[in-house]
């Protein structure tokens, strides 16, 4: 395995809300990175979400001009796979579907030399089912940020069936060098976050969709009885209604009708309105 010592590069796929993220935490802990997505429009607007971060970083005093120039210099944006090969440590953050995992995985374990550990950021997926189209499952685990990644200051390490655990240590430590702190989970589904986050939101749905108050008071009622910076609806917009499906449906397949989706959360992404991102969800932006 590839220490993190000598990780000088760290190959990023995926350039999206995710990947974007993490291209710019490693950039500005001094990584080389090279962010792959399939077309240039992708990894142009990783790229430009990335200045677009740091700026603000900047107009708030919190980086000088010159730095935030060269943690973007370090981002290398990129379409073509085999630019990731020379990467010491890769961390893949395309969408949330197996099949596109496990052939993204298996492509990296083709291209990245033997001993480079490769990561992924999956929500949900199991790392034991990635690392399994690979010939190297005991350098596959799960480092699983939170969103927005430069934002959150916590991070999951998931550990697979065959996740040796110099692999996982390692992937403490880089989360740590990232400036985050972590805690470990076994590959269950929904890890330690998903797995209690997704009903408690999916709930939320239901006793809105059941009458039980307005979804501002729902929201309220959450964050002023629990203390939570924001309620299930709210969180559920800000995250994505789409995302929130695909969690509790892969939830729900895994453990059963406890996680069976709410039928208004179905309805919502149906209709399109998937939260933040369309400009509505359960609330309006
Ligand atoms: P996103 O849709 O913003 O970005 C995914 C990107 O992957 C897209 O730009 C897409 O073009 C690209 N892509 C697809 N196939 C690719 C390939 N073969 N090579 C390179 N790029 C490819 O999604 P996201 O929100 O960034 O989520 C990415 C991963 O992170 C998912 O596994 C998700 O579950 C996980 N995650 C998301 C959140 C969140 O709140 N959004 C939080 C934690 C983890």
């Amino acid at each position: 395995m590839r220490e993190l010592d000598s990780v000088e590069t760290v190959g990023v796929v995926g350039a999206g809300t995710m990947g974007n993220g993490i291209a710019q935490v490693a950039a500005t802990a001094g990584y080389d990175v090279v962010m792959r997505d399939l077309e240039p429009e992708y990894v142009e607007s990783g790229l430009e979400a990335i200045e677009s971060n740091l700026s603000r970083l900047v107009d708030r005093g919190d980086l000088t001009e010159s730095s935030a120039a060269e943690i973007a210099d370090r981002v290398r944006g990129t379409t073509d796979l085999d630019a990731v090969a020379d990467a010491d440590l890769v961390v893949e953050a395309v969408l949330e579907e197996l099949t596109l995992k496990r052939d993204v995985f298996a492509d990296l374990d083709r291209i990245v030399d033997d001993d480079v550990v490769l990561a992924t950021n999956t929500s949900t997926l199991s790392i034991t089912r990635i690392a399994a189209a690979t010939e190297r499952p005991e350098l596959v685990v799960g480092i699983h940020f939170m969103n927005p990644v430069p934002v959150m200051d916590g991070v999951e390490v998931v550990v697979g069936e065959r996740t040796d655990t110099a692999v996982a240590a390692l992937a403490h430590e880089f989360a740590n060098d990232l400036g985050k702190e972590t805690w470990e989970a076994d590959d269950k589904p929904g890890f330690v976050s998903n797995r209690i986050l997704m009903p408690w939101i999916n709930e939320g749905i239901r006793a809105y969709d059941e009458g039980v108050a307005t979804k501002e008071d729902i929201d309220r009622g959450m964050k002023l009885g629990t203390n939570v910076p924001m309620g299930p609806l709210e969180l559920a917009d800000h995250i994505g209604l789409d995302v929130c499906l695909n969690a509790t449906e892969t939830l729900h397949e895994e453990l059963g009708d406890r996680y069976k989706p709410a039928y208004l959360l179905r309805r919502k992404v149906d209709a399109g309105d998937l939260g933040k991102k369309t400009g509505r969800g359960f609330h309006e932006y």
